[in-house]
């Protein structure tokens, strides 16, 4: 088989084999075949489509594709969290110590951000000192030590991935259901996880933008992760609006730690945090159903277990500034720019999560490109969320900016994306379904 058969054959609708598909991840993994090829490929994946024996075997190969954590003899269950990603969505800079200060290994590798939602690892590069390039050697000692290891992606797990994402990226062939779970549930199995808990999220803010799209992406991702050997829960969740008060990467640190310290125990995005590690709970067996699950999530933050986690975590991996103790040592913007509502009297229908996001992106807070570099200290403080009611002269937001213009900018825009309607707007659900 050369890449130009390969290739060919999926241009016409044709079903790879697995040892065709082997054969080429391997192959370009190895910078056998041309990135102009790959990137043939991936548009005629994209269009055409591939079934579901087809995605099992393009995962294995991805995950095979470079060196796999071997997380034995870590106390179980092993727990890896994954979101689809999301405007706003920090969940994980809690979930993670929170879960492990319940009894669960936490290992996991995050990426960075990519358009109008933000990386996690993006996030955590806020904190003065921490460090995000362990080995897979580092992360196995650290998890072993104290429960929970988190680092970027390391050329040497999925490298396919690393690969096949990069191009992806510039072919306009990121929104495909067979990719992104081959994309996803590769670099989960090289992570060495058993058990997965992925956060799909479903709205403007998200690849999926709406509810059937994200069930969808969410049950092929529990059937593939199964034939692949992983337990999968899925939830989908709302990413409509933007979740919780602060979207920009320091400032998102700051609402984990509000969360993690117990000052905030209210909202949404507290209250995604506790459903989610409710569910992780149940899914792992600490938990003998939903409501237990949450209880034991709340405790985890209240008795201070939570906090003291991260401590570890965030000492291990090298903080040298002490953010937990006092979160505004965290950077922060030089210019800030509060932002009133000028429209009409009502309730906040919408509050594009979408729009949201491009607006830290513009203020510097996010990556058009993967080279790009990012202004860690800029963002949004938003006042309002679905369903408030409004008036001419309330606080819809604070800008944290680099300077005064591209604050005003934002501003302007942020106006935008708010839509008010006269009668009372009904809240959606936070978690829209679940699928495991
Ligand atoms: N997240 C990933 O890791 N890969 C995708 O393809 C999409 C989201």
């Amino acid at each position: 088989m050369t890449a130009r058969e390969f290739i060919a054959a999926k241009r016409d609708g044709h079903e790879h084999t697995e040892g065709d598909l082997r054969w080429f991840v391997r192959a370009s993994t190895a910078g056998e075949v041309d990135e102009s090829q790959v990137s043939a490929w991936l548009m005629a994946a994209f269009l055409r489509g591939l079934n579901e024996d087809e995605i099992v075997a393009l995962t294995m190969a991805m995950a095979e594709s470079g060196d796999r954590l071997d997380l034995t003899g870590l106390p179980k269950p092993w727990l890896d969290k994954h979101s689809t990603g999301g405007v706003g969505d920090k969940t994980t800079i809690v979930l993670l110590p929170l879960l492990a200060s319940c009894g669960l290994t936490m290992v996991k590798m995050s990426g960075k951000g990519l358009g109008k939602t933000g990386g996690t690892i993006d996030k955590l590069s806020a904190i003065p000192g921490l460090r995000l390039d362990l080995t897979p050697e580092e992360m196995i000692e650290q998890a072993g030590r104290i429960g929970i290891a988190l680092a970027g992606q390391t050329p040497r797990l999925a490298p396919a991935d690393g690969l096949f994402y990069r191009l992806r990226d510039t072919t306009a062939t990121v929104e495909s259901m067979p990719l992104i779970c081959s994309s996803i549930l590769s670099k989960k199995i090289a992570g060495g996880a058993e058990i997965v808990m992925l956060d799909v999220k479903a709205g403007s803010g998200a690849f999926m933008p709406d509810v059937p799209s994200a069930i969808a992406l969410a049950e092929s991702l529990v059937r593939i992760g199964n034939r692949c050997g992983l337990k999968v829960h899925a939830e989908v969740t709302d990413m409509d609006q933007p979740l919780g008060h602060l979207v920009g990467n320091a400032l998102e640190v700051f609402e984990a730690i509000d969360v993690l310290k117990g000052w905030t125990t209210s909202g949404r995005f507290y209250d995604l945090c506790i459903q989610l590690a409710g569910g992780a709970l149940v899914s792992t067996g600490l938990a003998d159903d939903q409501d237990a699950g949450e209880r034991l999530a709340r405790e985890a933050i209240t008795s201070g277990r939570a906090l003291a986690k991260t401590e570890a975590w965030w000492r291990a991996q090298g903080m040298t500034v002490d953010v937990l103790d006092d979160p505004y040592l965290l950077p922060s913007a030089p210019a800030t720019l509060m932002v009133d509502w000028h429209g009409e009297e009502g309730y906040i229908a919408r509050f594009d999560a979408n729009e949201v996001g491009g607006i830290v992106v513009d203020l510097g807070g996010g990556r058009q490109k993967k080279t790009d570099t990012i202004d860690l200290t800029v963002g949004l403080h938003l006042e309002v969320e679905v369903g408030m009611p409004i008036k001419p002269g309330d606080v819809l937001a604070v800008v944290h900016a680099r300077d005064a213009t591209s604050a005003q900018k934002a501003a302007t825009r942020l106006a935008r994306a708010v839509s008010v309607s006269k009668t009372p707007v009904e809240k959606g659900p936070l978690v829209i379904a679940h699928r495991s």
